[in-house]
Order: structure tokens, then C-alpha cells, then sequence
């Protein structure tokens, strides 16, 4: 990437997707490229440089030079979902070696970590969030080679201090890999706080309309650790397909006009929680009530994020029944699309989930604040009736 690219402001880039060209025809977008294997010269050689399509499709290319410049990293990798990201990570450890996550971070690798990783003998210890002390008590001299944070972490939008773990990191001689799917790069920059590894579900915000599943790694260095990352990729080929990755892309040309609208209605719906009754608690690290805002202030440039959670009072099935009456919240998992979902995580995560049992998840979408204020206040009135 030029110098003059880096220089550009990200609103620009990501509308532009980097200003490129397609190539072939001077279309304005990129097309796609369905080829798996590329023509060899009579010579032996690829005149392309492209061999095969399991790591060196053209449709990578753009997502990961625009993740790249907004995450301000050195390389970025494509995956098939956020999962096969963050296991090509941590399945870049070595059998006996020792990692730490915080003990709420999202429940389907929180589960694998508690499962199959440790069959697989590598060591895992989970640390309250926000807990500083706690998490240098962790590191194990010499054997610690993984730290993995998720922040906000999802379901209860706790903040963790990034440059305080990447200090810890650093100490233990470990690396540090954020899950930055939540704050998103327009918000928080984990590689510019001491990170070595981001790591997004692409399924989320970054492509945004619920219609892709995809997963990003960047790094901050070529080291032999990403080395490790590059093989788990190519070698197991967990990858997009062009479609999936143009589309990925397409998506992410909006990216900072979604993320900014989000943050207004998740913020002005926030505000007004922390007024309606029958509501025992508003998380989201917007309200200067969380636990981690001064936190979040500081790390989190430009917003707070569309993720929150209302915990309902009455629980599990005063939770359920308000979630059965929102008309315009489509009761769903997932996050980060246009449209506003909602979700009882408890009853998702099940048994061992660190998720209180009265707590909704609130994806909040693009549409109108006020819309979607009148339908939480319709059905949080209807417990009454
Ligand atoms: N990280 C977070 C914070 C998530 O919410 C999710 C999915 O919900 C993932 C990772 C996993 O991503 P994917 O579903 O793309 O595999």
C-alpha cells in the first residue's frame, strides 16, 4: 500500500474500497473470480503468481488491504467465519504451551476452549474481566504463549484495558490477539494499543447485512507465530468463497455510516432504559453507569458501539415475554446487521454461561431510534396487561 493511501482518511477508504479499479475492464467494483487454479508458462512458471485458490483468490485481496489499512496492520487474512479465525490463532500454539481468556467472551469459542482445546493439551486459564491483577497472576513463566481478549465482551459489553494486556503480554513473552468485532476498526484499534493479532467476525459488522459469513485475522508483524496463522489457512483451507468474499467487501463500503448510526440509536436507546421501568439493568459502555467507561472512553474513538443489553426484572420469563411482544426487534442470534435483533442469551449459551438469565441482547441496527424506543417501551408495557 502506498504512502499516500495510509494518509487518507478511513471514510474515504472504505467508500472507495482503497480506490481500486478492476483491472481487466475498468469497472469501478471489482469482479469476481470463480477460478480455483491458474495457468502455468511452458516454462514452469506462474506469471501471476497465483497458484491455486485455496490462499491467492483476487477476491481476498481487497477486503484484506482494506482491513489492513483501518486496523494498521502488516497483513491481513481472510477465514470462512470468526471461529475459523480465531482457531487458526490459537491452533498456531504448541501441545503444553498455555493461554488466557477472559471468563466472559463469546460462548461458542469459550466452549471450544473448554473442550477441545484442552484434548488437544494446551492449557487454558480464564480470568474475570477487568481484572488486571488477576490476569498477571495467570501468565505462567515461560509457558504462557497466548493472551485472548474480546471488548467489549459479549453478552455483557464489559471493557477491558487493551494496553494493559498488551503490556502483560509482553512481559510473559506472550502474544496478545483482540476480538475486535464489537468496537469494530472504526472505533478501536487494538494493534495501536499494543496488540499483536486482531481478530474480527467479518459476519458482523464488517460486511453488515446478514448475509455473509466470514473472519479476519491482521497482524502487527510477520513473525513466526503469524507464520504458524498463514499455514493453518492455506493448509486448511478455511476460506471464503469469491462470492462470499465480494460481497464481504461490498458490505464493508458502508461500514463507517453504519457503525456511526448504530452507535446514535444503541446510545439514545441507552439513555432511555436507564429510565423505563421493568428494567433492572442497562449495559452498554456508553452510559457512565458501566463498570468499564472510563475505559471505554478512552479506548473507543467516535462511539460506543450498536451492542447492548437490557436485563429485565422478573427474569428468565419476564425476559422471554418482553422479547416475544418487540414487533420491529426480529428475535434472532447474530449481531452487527442493519436490522435491529434481540436475543435471551441465556437460554442460547446454556448451562455454565456466565450471562445473567433475565438478560436480552440487543443488536441495534440503522433504523429509527424512535421506532425502536416506542417498541421496547410497548413491550416492556405490556408486562402489565
Ligand atoms: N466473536 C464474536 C464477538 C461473535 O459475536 C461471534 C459470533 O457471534 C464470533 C466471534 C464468531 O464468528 P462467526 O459466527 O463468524 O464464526
Amino acid at each position: 500500500m502506498t504512502d499516500e493511501k495510509k494518509s487518507i482518511s478511513s471514510a474515504t477508504n472504505i467508500a472507495q474500497a482503497l480506490g481500486a479499479v478492476d483491472p481487466a475492464y475498468k469497472s469501478v467494483i471489482p469482479g469476481i473470480y470463480p477460478g480455483t487454479t491458474y495457468e502455468r508458462e511452458a516454462d514452469g512458471s506462474y506469471p501471476t503468481g497465483r497458484v491455486y485458490s485455496r490462499d491467492q483468490n483476487p477476491n481476498y485481496e481487497l477486503p484484506e488491504q482494506l482491513l489492513c489499512a483501518l486496523e494498521g496492520g502488516r497483513e491481513a487474512l481472510l477465514f470462512s467465519s470468526g471461529m475459523s479465525a480465531a482457531l487458526a490463532v490459537v491452533q498456531a500454539l504448541r501441545p503444553g504451551d498455555h493461554m488466557i481468556a477472559p471468563a466472559v467472551m463469546y460462548w461458542s469459542f469459550r466452549n471450544w476452549l473448554l473442550t477441545v482445546a484442552k484434548e488437544w493439551k494446551l492449557e487454558v486459564s480464564f480470568v474475570p474481566n477487568g481484572d488486571i491483577p488477576a490476569l498477571e497472576a495467570a501468565v505462567i513463566p515461560g509457558k504462557t504463549k497466548l493472551l485472548w481478549l474480546e471488548t467489549p465482551a459479549n453478552p455483557t459489553w464489559v471493557v477491558d484495558d487493551i494496553a494493559e494486556w498488551a503490556r502483560v503480554a509482553k512481559e510473559a513473552g506472550a502474544h496478545l490477539a483482540v476480538d475486535n468485532t464489537v468496537a469494530t476498526p472504526l472505533l478501536t484499534n487494538p494493534l495501536k494499543l499494543g496488540a499483536d493479532i486482531v481478530m474480527h467476525s467479518a459476519t458482523k459488522y464488517l460486511n453488515g447485512h446478514s448475509d455473509v459469513l466470514a473472519g479476519a485475522l491482521i497482524t502487527a508483524a510477520e513473525d513466526d507465530f503469524w507464520a504458524r496463522v498463514q499455514v493453518n489457512r492455506k493448509a486448511g483451507g478455511a476460506i471464503p468463497g469469491p462470492f462470499e468474499a465480494w460481497l464481504l467487501l461490498r458490505g464493508m463500503r458502508t461500514l463507517h455510516l453504519r457503525v456511526e448510526r448504530a452507535s446514535q440509536n444503541a446510545m439514545a436507546i441507552a439513555r432511555h432504559s436507564e429510565q423505563a421501568k421493568g428494567i433492572r439493568a442497562v449495559l452498554y459502555p456508553g452510559l457512565e453507569s458501566h463498570e468499564g467507561h472510563a475505559i471505554a472512553a478512552r479506548q473507543m474513538k467516535g462511539g460506543f458501539g450498536g451492542m447492548m443489553s437490557l436485563c429485565i426484572e422478573g427474569g428468565t420469563e419476564a425476559a422471554m415475554a418482553v422479547a416475544a411482544r418487540l414487533k420491529l426487534f426480529k428475535r434472532a442470534t447474530s449481531l452487527g446487521g442493519v436490522e435491529s435483533l434481540v436475543e435471551h442469551r441465556a437460554s442460547i449459551e446454556g448451562e455454565g454461561t456466565p450471562c445473567p438469565p433475565d438478560l436480552l441482547r440487543l443488536s441495534i441496527g440503522i433504523e429509527s431510534a424512535d421506532d425502536l424506543v416506542a417498541d421496547i417501551e410497548q413491550a416492556l408495557e405490556g408486562r402489565n396487561t
